[in-house]
């Protein structure tokens, strides 16, 4: 279709809710909808008339499960439009291309050092674009826009990356992202911060489906956070992602970057393992490797092989995150708590232990709270969350 973002926009607020409604509930039939809404089955008819012949949304076979007359189900025309969905971390981008329903049509991922500034990781990204619209054969005018989920802090409304932590490259304060890559792209771009994209994913079609209390914590470099509670997403202060990392665990405990003392960023992410492994090597404790050669993957494979020191510096990590976790139980009582992030991805004794103490420290009964480990979407979860989000924010 001609414009399917004008389409979308200018629908009015009855037919964006039918669209959300089918887009969350694949397969549905106009009683469920009604249901649903509240509407009469002729608003309804009239409401759905414009989707009904624009293709968007598309009968797609036939009710099996009730008696008489058997209903049409409906369900999105996936391949009507695209968005484009961006994760750019500090340490790599991610970038999907989804159809509308989430299915991931193309992707890449590359990492970034020193020299990814952030007018070259523009333009890579837009190379990448371009490479993945000619793989895939969408054409660029049937992508309607991109979701930007980025390190915060951030200020969303005018896509502006504020001054995050731990680039590698120079030049990520005051960063005008969304400016920057709707010049180089050519489409119209949203920004959220990264962890809540994964988490309004997650939450709408992955684990924490019909869970009304969800949060997703991404280990890495530092800790990222997104919570829902009671089916809204929490918002910070300038969207800052870390608000949990800079949880105190430890009142006399090590000096953090932030300026406190004993936060579980200083124990708990890829960062804080790296530096307390380094301490203890001053100290004279035999490392695995050359210490400047050595990464905090290296330290969560050797803590499996049962390297001692390797060994001790997860664990101890991983408890300073499982006590977080008790506290942030205690307060937010989740239904599903997603651990995901390259420490999770790399360790199961990080995650094991974590999980395991913050069970056995909670006050409050933990019999309805789920762990998953690394979530449905896996390390796409950033990115197509993103995606997610640009429809979301399209229908509101
Ligand atoms: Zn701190």
């Amino acid at each position: 279709m001609q414009d399917f973002l004008s389409f979308i926009q200018n629908l009015d607020i009855d037919a964006k809710k039918v669209f959300s409604i089918v887009s969350n509930n694949p397969l549905v039939t106009k009683n469920t909808i009604l249901k649903l809404t509240g509407t009469t089955l002729s608003t309804l008819n009239r409401v759905m008339k414009p989707l009904l012949d624009e293709q968007v949304i598309v009968p797609a076979g036939i009710d099996q499960s009730t008696g008489g007359r058997k209903p049409l189900l409906y369900d999105v025309n996936p391949g009507i439009a695209y968005i484009l969905g961006l994760d750019i971390s500090r340490t790599y981008t991610d970038m999907v291309i989804s159809n509308l329903k989430m299915d991931i049509v193309s992707k890449r991922r590359f990492l970034m050092d020193e020299t990814f500034l952030p007018d070259v990781t523009v333009s890579y990204i837009t190379a990448c674009f371009n490479e993945m619209l000619l793989e895939s054969g969408i054409q660029k005018k049937d992508v309607m826009g991109a979701g930007l989920g980025a390190v915060g802090p951030l200020d969303r409304k005018k896509g502006i990356l504020i001054n995050p932590d731990h680039f590698q490259a120079p030049g990520w304060s005051d960063v005008p992202i969304k400016d920057l890559l709707e010049n180089s792209l050519g489409i119209p771009v949203f920004t959220e911060n990264g962890a809540n994209c994964a988490v309004l994913l997650e939450s709408k079609m992955g684990y924490g489906k019909d869970c009304a209390n969800v949060a997703y914590f991404n280990c890495g470099i530092g800790i990222r956070t997104g919570v829902i509670s009671n089916g809204n997403i929490i918002r910070t202060m300038n969207n800052v992602e870390d608000a949990f990392g800079h949880m105190v665990v430890d009142m006399d405990g090590e000096e953090c970057y932030c300026g406190n003392y004993g936060c579980i960023e200083c124990y708990s992410s890829a960062a804080g393992i790296l530096k307390k492994y380094a301490a203890e090597v001053k100290k004279g404790r035999k490392p695995i490797s050359e210490l400047n050669k050595i990464s905090f993957i290296d330290i969560c494979q050797a803590a499996d092989q049962e390297d001692e020191l390797s060994r001790e510096t997860i664990i101890n990590a991983a408890l300073a995150l499982g006590t977080g976790l008790a506290n942030f139980m205690n307060l937010l009582n989740p239904d599903i708590i997603i651990l995901s992030g390259p420490l999770i991805r790399h360790s199961a004794i990080y995650y094991e232990t974590a999980v395991e103490l913050a069970m056995r420290k909670s006050y409050l009964s933990t019999d309805h709270v789920t762990f998953k480990r690394l979530g449905y979407f896996g390390e796409n979860a950033i990115s197509l969350g993103a995606a997610a989000m640009f429809m979301q924010k399209l229908l509101v």
